[in-house]
This record gives C-alpha cells, structure tokens and sequence, in this order.
C-alpha cells in the first residue's frame, strides 16, 4: 500500500487537507517522523519497585491502545482498500497489546529480571520479532515488523518523548508525523524545522499553541497523512488555509514563492508597530502582553512591542527530562526572563501539568488518570504534592527581587484552593525572611485562572479572594462545551463564541470589575484580531498573546472606537446563536480599515 501511494505521490502532486492550526507557508524536505527515533534508557531497578515499575509498564499500554483505538477511528473515516488494509492492520496492532507473549514476556522481564520497562520491551521485542523472522512462510515473516512497531510504540508511550529534538534535519525541513506532543514541540528549532503536519491533534491543544508561539506554520488531523509522504519528498504545509501539498507541481511553487514574499512583506509592516502605543482611535488604551512557554521566546517577546508577560507557562521547564527541575534552575530560568522583560512584569503560572500536557520528569508523583482532563492536574496536583508548589513559589518569589513578577494559579474552582496557596506561601515568606533569603518586595499579587465554568460562575466570590483574574478562553471553552480542545474529530464544535462561553466571559469582567482587580485575556482568542472588538467592548483591557499575534492585534486595536465596539458587545450579548453572532462580529471588523 505505501510503495503504491508513493509512486503516485512521486509522479502527482498530491493536496492533503487538514486543520490549519498556525498560519503562515514552510516549504522543504520532509522529516517523516518513524516511531523508531527514541534512545531507550536501560538500567537495573530495586526488587521494591518492580510494582511501580510494572505500573509504569501498564499505563504505557493502555496509553498505547488509546492512540491506536484513536488511529483505528480515522482509518474508519477513509475509503476504499487503503481503509481496510489500515484497519486490519491496527486491529493486529490492538491484539498484540492485549494478553499475548508479547505483553506477558515484557511483565516476565521486569518482573524476574529486574530490567527497566523500557529496555525490556525493546529485548522481548527483539526476541519475537527475530522468531518471526525465521520462519519459512512469507506472511508471518512480515509480523516481525508488526511486532517491532507496537514495542516501538509502547516504549514511546514510556518516554513520553522524542527525545531526538529533531536536531539532525535539512534546515527547512517539514515534520509529518503521527502525533506530535507539546513536549516534543519544545523541542523544535525553529532554525532547522520549517513546519509541521500530522495525523491526530486539535487547533486548540498545546502543540497547536506551541506552533504558533514558535511561528511554525501547522497542519493538525490529516486522515491520509502516513504514507502519502516519504522523507525527502518537496513539501508545502500551508497553515493558513489547512493543506499539505506533497510534490508541487512548478506552477504551485511559484504561487507559494509568491505568497512567501507576501507574508514577509507583511511582516516588515507590522513590524513598524513595536513603538507604537495600543491606543483605539477614541483613545482608550488597552495593554497587549505576551504568553510565552520556554526561555528561549524571551527575544520575540521583547521585540513585538509586548508591555509584560502575561501568562509564562512553566510547565515546560518540567518537560523532556528525566528529574525535576531544582529550585535553584527555576530561579535561574525565571530571573533570566524578568531581567529580560526590563521592569515590565511577568505573570508567571504555575505548574499546570495534566491532560495533554505531561511532563515525564514528574515521574512517580503524576500519571493519568481514567479522565485526565478532569483529574488531578494543575493546581489539583500542586497542593496535593506541596514540594512541588513550595519549591516553585520560593523560586518565584526569590525571582521577584529583580522586577515586577505576579503568580497566577491554574484551573482554580475554589476559593479554598487559594486559601490554602496564600497559607503555603506566607509559611514560605516566613521562613525565607528568617532565613535572610531576598525576596520580592512587595510580595507579588496572587491570581487566579478563570477556565473552569464554575470558577466564572463564582466568580464575585473568587475576586475577593484573589488579587487578579486571567481568563483562560481555551479550557472555559473546553470545559463549558465539553469539548476536548486536541481531538481534531470534534475540533469544527470547538467554538469560543458560544453564547454560554460569552456569558462566563461577561460574567468574570463584571465580578472583576466589582471588586476593583485587574482582569486579562490569554486564552488564544486574546491573539485573534477577529475577536478583539468582541473582548473590548465587553470590557476587557489587558490582552496576552503568542508574541506572532500581537502586531496583528494591536493594528486591529489601532482601527477600533471603543464606544462603537462596547455598542456592538451589547447586541451580540443579546444574541442566542453561535452563528449569528460570528455574523455580527465580521459585519463590525468588515467596517475597519
Ligand atoms: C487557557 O486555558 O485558555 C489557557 C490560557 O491556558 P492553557 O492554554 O495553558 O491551558
Ligand atoms: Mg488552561
């Protein structure tokens, strides 16, 4: 089935069609990411923690029959031969994962020869697939790939990354894959990697914000993506209309060039904007901040223009590792940040592990549960592992002494949960001042995300608790529509102008507004220029976004009468429908210019 697709992809250009998730064109290369690209760590574990070690094991197969139960409902979507072939193919797939010697000589391995689960998949995997191998008969000699790639897939699920960092690439090179992680998007370098597409994955998850923070145009939910494209073949990935082209034809690339030579230009204009004060034409100001998630955003941040950082995702200092971070490299990574931003401040969140998000250095402290999306994550897991909060409020807090720093709290439902961070952390203040450790000084405010629909619902009694809301769009939206924000097959019902979303918005502004504390956006609309008028006139002031967005956003906010846009907000309020109020929001944005 793939030498076939191949052929024709050689000799035809081939347009694959997908969820644009991060604008903008790559053409290069392409990287086919095999799930054989890992370095499997080997060691000897203790007799004590063999159980824990095959519990590891366990959750890394029931993560592996959930991405083939995933695939399999894709293949269901295609027709024709290639669907059945897949089927059959990830049903063996499914099979080996049940009860079979595979599965039972990996437990066997761990269990009597103490053997890490990694390095004892990879030497039952060996094992069978060399049998399988030997055999004279031509169909069962092909099992032994099968074999190889269902270990392959369970040692990943064990990884948790790539670990690879995509380093060893053709500069420009287009990334197709199966999956990509959030992890293994940190990973990318935006120097040697021109974009990515793959076959899973939502326009709302966190690979799909990491691409647009890099400025990696991205292609999520391809059905056809895996063998359509083979490593080396010339790709386009067009993140702004969701299409993969494999092998352009000559008269495609050009028109591609030309668009290339477009968007710079258009870049070099907004570029201009970096001074420029985010004033609207009856001249209300609104603050535009940036959300950044690794160290190295820090120039980009600086360089657009951004007056603060207003959401610093710190979770992915825990990720593609093995060990937690210390206090003292948190310290270095933080202060390294608020240095650079020059007294502007920095809003940074604390750890919001969980869902989509994992972070392998967690180890034993965090595994998924039966429902991660609504487990113990965020905050949750924060006060339930108090080491792992006090050691990043000390490192915040020793931070602070070098400009202005604000902690904000991720998926908060309760006034108690900030309760209890306020107890932790003037026992920590407590014991830092005894000890002559220099902290900052004021202490900093103490915030709270609003995205989870009962915290927006009790939001009057949450202000008075906390010193600042974020409103955080993409899990309000998430969580208030049930919708998973990373599945690409539910990712058309994902849709933050929702009257109910709208409505926690309102009802957040007003109970900050109340209770006198600021209030900002950072959920991804905060970084779409066609929600800008919406989110002011329903009296929002404080915007943070990807640093890529924020030109965009402030041109829109330079355009914009507040009064007009504060009339406009009202109607919309007043409407039922999702569709007649996107309506309403393009016929206002059409009289811009
Ligand atoms: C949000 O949920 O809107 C948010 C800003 O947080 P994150 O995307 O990191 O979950
Ligand atoms: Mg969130």
């Amino acid at each position: 089935m793939k030498t076939d697709q191949k052929q024709t992809a050689k000799t035809k250009e081939l347009i694959l069609k997908g969820l644009g998730v991060s604008p903008g064109v790559a053409i290069g290369p392409a990287h086919v990411r095999e799930l054989g690209e890992i370095n499997v760590p080997e060691y000897q574990i203790p007799a004590a923690k063999v159980p824990k070690e095959r519990e590891r094991f366990s959750n890394a197969v029931t993560k592996a029959l959930n991405q083939v139960g995933k695939l399999k409902a894709k293949a269901l979507t295609f027709h024709g031969a290639a669907a059945e072939e897949l089927g059959y193919l990830l049903d063996a797939h499914l099979q080996m994962l049940g009860s079979t010697r595979l599965i039972g000589g990996i437990e066997r391995r761990i269990a009597e020869d103490r053997r890490n689960a990694e390095a004892a998949v990879m030497a039952e995997m060996a094992d069978i697939a060399h049998s399988f191998e030997e055999m004279d008969d031509a169909y069962l000699r092909t099992r032994a790939q099968e074999v190889r790639e269902v270990g392959l897939r369970i040692i990943r699920c064990l990884t948790d990354a790539t670990l690879t960092g995509f380093s060893n690439l053709d500069p420009g090179s287009v990334i197709i894959a199966e999956d990509i992680t959030p992890a293994d998007t940190a990973l990318m370098d935006p120097e040697v990697v021109g974009g990515f597409a793959t076959v899973l994955g939502g326009a709302e998850g966190h690979t799909a914000i990491m691409a647009r923070s890099l400025g990696l145009p991205a292609v999520l939910g391809i059905g056809g993506l895996i063998g359509a494209v083979e490593s080396g073949d010339k790709v386009i990935v067009d993140g702004t209309r969701g299409l993969v082209i494999v092998n352009p034809s000559a008269a495609r690339l050009a028109e591609y060039q030309k668009t290339l030579r477009a968007l710079a230009r258009e870049s070099r204009a907004l570029a201009r904007l970096q001074k420029v004060r985010a004033v609207t034409r009856d001249g209300e100001p609104v603050s535009l901040q940036v959300n950044i998630e690794l160290p190295r955003e820090l120039d980009h941040a600086v360089e657009c223009g951004a007056q603060g950082i207003g959401l610093l995702r710190t979770e992915f200092l825990y990720m593609n590792r093995r060990d937690l971070p210390s206090e003292e490299e948190q310290y270095e990574a933080l202060t390294e940040i608020i240095r650079g931003m020059k007294g502007r401040p920095v809003t940074v969140r604390t750890l919001d592990i969980g869902g989509e998000k994992l972070a392998t250095s967690l180890g034993d402290q965090f595994h998924e549960g039966l429902n991660p999306a609504l487990g113990l994550r965020a905050i949750r897991l924060s006060l339930k592992e108090p080491s792992l909060l006090e050691t990043q409020l000390t490192a915040i807090l020793r931070a602070g002494c070098h400009g202005p720093v604000r902690i904000l709290l991720p998926m908060i439902s309760a006034v108690s949960e900030i309760r209890e961070v306020r107890k932790v952390m003037d026992a920590l203040v407590k014991r830092l001042k005894r000890r002559g450790v220099q902290i900052a000084d004021p202490l900093p405010p103490l915030g709270v995300m609003i995205e989870v629909p009962g915290a927006a619902l009790a939001a009057d009694s949450l202000a008075r608790a906390a010193d600042f809301f974020a409103i955080g769009t993409n899990d309000l939206t998430m969580y208030t529509l049930a919708i998973d924000r990373g599945e690409e097959r539910v990712a058309h019902l994902f849709n933050p102008l929702h009257p109910a979303v709208l409505r926690l918005i309102q009802f957040s502004v007003e109970a900050a507004f109340r209770a006198r504390i600021p209030l900002s956006v950072c959920g991804e609309v905060a970084g779409d220029p066609q929600f800008t008028a919406l989110l002011l006139g329903l009296g929002v002031r404080d915007l943070s976004m990807t640093a890529n967005a924020l030109p965009r956003v402030k041109s829109r906010v330079l355009q914009l009468d507040m009064q007009a846009a504060m009339q406009r907000a009202r109607a919309i309020m007043d409407q039922a429908d999702a569709g007649r109020i996107k309506a309403l929001i393009d016929d206002f944005n059409e009289t811009l210019h």
